[in-house]
């Protein structure tokens, strides 16, 4: 599965944070791997559409889709050039599809803040300083074994050496990758790099208790705002304390506590849903009687790929999907009279499958 990494400076809350996700966690019997790798945490997307569709359908379950999280510690000052966990720490981050960089927001003189100071600009940049400088490292390294190709007069090699040597001015800058807008071709000829600054990041901005319900207060989100919108990304405001909290609470006591705080969803489904965006993600259903169920695919998948992801069976022996948006269910409010209605779509192996698209695929065993 595609899977975010959680980055951050020691003691802004990733833990704290981590381990509200990890409670919070999905059917852990469902993800035997989260079992053995303690800091990979397995949430459930939270998505009222499921509860609606099960009042229609009358299903004996209902399974939520996933995400997957990691934590990854160890992110100092220095790290590009071996520091604290240095070189392994960053290799974590290369395996990671997307990005959540918390950053403390919270004031606690009890809690020591490695700079000395709460200062979410001085974090951002230390953290981002090391994500380019390691970058940079990757792309000399390329840049070096690539103008010896290109001496060859070798068409692909002179291609790349182009590019990377505008990454290279880029990250010299200290800029991340991103802010270049390359093209899909240039994308795949620099994949292999990995390069984490052209990795998808929103901030998570770890806000007090006292601030949960108006984040806008304080002072510090406003500068993380800044700086995320100069960049293009998003900004979650969670308090991870409080989120560890809400985790330890059953569904009822759950809803009790988000009201006595003045909140409507807790700030991690706000950030489980963020990361599923920032992913490029998008949930269809398969709804009858013995279960209604949401699947994840990646936005622009078509049907049989859609199919694929419930079993490669159907991927192989798919013949047509039929397909009704949930809009459209909702407003009929059963299968039976969308089907009166001609609501239901018979949609063949190009059909682009949509967010909340319930879907029955027909296929051949
Ligand atoms: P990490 O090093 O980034 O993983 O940080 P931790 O999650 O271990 O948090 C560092 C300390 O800050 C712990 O003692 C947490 O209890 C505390 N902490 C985390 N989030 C909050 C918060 O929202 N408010 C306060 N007051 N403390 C927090």
């Amino acid at each position: 599965g595609l899977t975010t990494g959680i980055v951050g400076l020691p003691n802004v809350g990733k833990s704290t944070l981590f381990n509200a996700i990890t409670q919070a966690g999905a059917e852990s019997a469902n993800y035997p791997f989260c079992t053995i790798d303690p800091n990979v945490g397995v949430v459930d997307v939270p998505d009222e559409r499921l509860d609606r569709l099960a009042e229609i359908v009358n299903p004996q379950r209902i399974i939520p889709t996933s995400v997957q999280f990691v934590d990854i510690a160890g992110l100092v000052k220095g790290a590009s050039q071996g520091e604290g966990l240095g070189n392994k720490f960053l290799s974590h981050i290369r395996e990671v599809d997307a990005i959540i960089h918390v950053v403390r927001c919270f004031e606690d003189e009890n809690i020591t803040h490695v700079a000395g100071k709460v200062d979410p600009a001085s974090d951002i940049e230390t953290i981002n300083l090391e994500l380019v400088l390691a970058d940079l490292e990757s792309v000399e390294k390329r840049l070096e074994r690539v103008a010896r190709q290109k001496k060859s007069g070798d068409k692909a090699a002179i291609q790349e050496h182009e590019l990377l040597t505008r990454l290279q001015e880029v990250l010299a800058e200290g800029s991340p990758a991103r802010s270049l807008d390359l093209s899909d071709e240039e994308k795949l000829i620099i994949k292999s790099l990995n390069l984490l600054t052209l990795k998808k990041m929103l901030y998570a901005a770890n806000v007090g208790e006292a601030e949960v319900a108006d984040p806008e207060q304080n002072p510090y989100v406003q500068i993380v705002k800044q700086i995320a919108a100069k960049e293009g990304a998003d900004v979650v405001t969670v308090s991870a304390q409080v989120e560890a909290e809400i985790a330890e609470l059953d569904a009822e006591e759950r809803k009790a506590f988000l009201a006595e705080l003045g909140l409507e969803t807790s700030g991690l489904d706000r950030l489980i849903n963020a990361a599923y965006r920032l992913l490029g993600l998008i949930t269809y259903f398969t709804a009858g009687e013995k279960e209604v169920r949401a699947w994840t695919i990646r936005e622009g998948t078509k049907a049989p790929q859609a199919a694929g992801v419930i079993h490669t069976d159907f991927e192989r022996g798919f013949i047509r999907a039929e397909v009704i948006s949930y809009t459209d269910l909702i407003r009929v409010g059963s299968l039976a009279h969308a089907r009166e209605k001609g609501l239901l779509r018979l949609e063949g192996k190009d059909y682009v499958v949509q967010d909340g698209d319930i879907i029955t695929f027909r296929f051949n065993v």
